[in-house]
């Protein structure tokens, strides 16, 4: 085992969810890198523990293999690495979202001043563009099989002509004498935390423009078109979202807010599907449900020939292999077709006098 992530945390194996929260919340504002002493390895280490502790699933896991990195075994563990930089899984409708990230912008922002925000951004507090939520509509199929779209919309990007400077014949700024911040200390309940803050008169630039921009008006920032090519995991469920960080709104002086992709799968009239497993209903007739045969399947992919084997019956599952969503790059999952066999309404007296023989034969 590489890490002792209960050690880290302090507690011992049996720790409750509660334990877990509050021995990461103790620690954290403790090493937390914005806090005078605090430390940025230390903080990272708490929260790895805590990321994968404070979930039952990789909590399970972490204890049974001593590794919960690789979480792929679930079939739900894209997301992590392979195959879409500069997305992430924000999972807001349920299923692997706990994004440590989240947690410590609620935690943090009221502690901290600006939360995210200013993290990353050296010891400013610096300002954040506006987040942008798009949504997109794909098929059943694109949703089993992942896909990528091309999408074009608006978002205010920094002036080309300015630079995010608003304007020309720059001078110093008085308010905080052109180093482009001011120092505020707050008194919280972990002490004094000196805090610099972006100057609002100069947005961090430390000069003001006597002339303003004609392209943006003084702006700083324009509205322009984007167009950006993203990529749609496999197995993705209606209603989540992805994430591809710093394509929102861009302010002067600051950080670009993040863009959302709001996913909509179109529900179709015969598949359904659980992540990369598709399921769907079979109808076949009771002559084949007796002595077996091939049945053509119209699936949502590509068709294939499906052999019933004789006996079958209604509710019967068959799991065909290959054809559900990717479960990694070169492995797809199951389909699982339920069998309905479909009775016949009409009965004639052939099929009468064949019914009889069967009847004699004891079925
Ligand atoms: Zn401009
Ligand atoms: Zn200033």
């Amino acid at each position: 085992m590489s890490k002792d992530y209960y050690k880290t945390l302090g507690l011992n194996k049996n720790a409750s969810q509660e334990e877990i929260k509050k021995a990461f919340r103790k620690l954290a504002l403790e090493h937390h890198p914005d806090k005078t002493g605090g430390e940025d390895k230390k903080f990272k280490e708490i929260n790895e523990a805590y990321s994968t502790l404070s979930d039952s699933k990789k909590r399970q896991q972490y204890d049974t293999f001593g590794s919960a990195g690789a979480s792929q075994g679930g079939g739900q563990g894209y997301g992590q690495g392979q195959g879409f930089e500069g997305f992430d899984f924000s999972g807001f409708a349920g299923q692997g979202g706990q994004n440590y990230e989240f947690d410590l912008g609620d935690m943090f922002g009221s502690f901290f001043g600006g939360g995210r925000g200013g993290r990353g951004g050296g010891q400013v507090q610096q300002k954040r563009g506006q987040d942008i939520t798009i949504s997109v509509q794909i098929t059943f199929k694109e949703s089993v099989l992942g896909t990528d779209k091309t999408i074009e919309y608006n978002r205010h990007k920094i002036c080309n002509t300015c630079n995010g400077l608003k304007g020309t014949d720059l001078k110093k700024c008085t308010k905080c004498d052109g180093v482009g911040h001011i120092t505020k200390v707050q008194r919280t309940i972990l002490g004094n935390i000196e805090q610099r803050y972006v100057c609002d008169e100069c947005d961090g630039n430390g000069k003001i423009p006597s002339k303003k921009c004609i392209t943006c008006h003084g702006a700083g920032v324009l509205k322009q078109k984007e167009s950006l090519t993203i990529h749609i995991p496999s197995g993705i469920e209606n209603g989540e979202q992805l994430r591809v960080a710093s394509r929102g709104e861009a302010v002067a002086g600051g950080t670009e807010g993040n863009l959302y992709i709001q996913i909509s799968i179109k529900a179709d009239p015969i598949f359904r599907k659980d992540r990369t497993k598709v399921y769907m209903t079979l109808h076949i007739p009771l002559s084949i449900a007796i002595g077996g045969g091939d049945m053509k399947v119209n699936s949502y992919d590509q068709d294939f020939t499906l052999t019933i084997p004789h006996g079958s019956n209604t509710m019967d599952v068959l799991r065909v292999k290959e054809k559900g969503g990717f479960v990694d790059a070169k492995r797809r999952d199951d389909m699982h077709i339920t069998l309905r066999v479909d009775m016949p309404k009409k009965v004639g007296s052939e099929v009468k006098k064949i019914v009889k023989d069967l009847e004699n034969l004891g079925y």
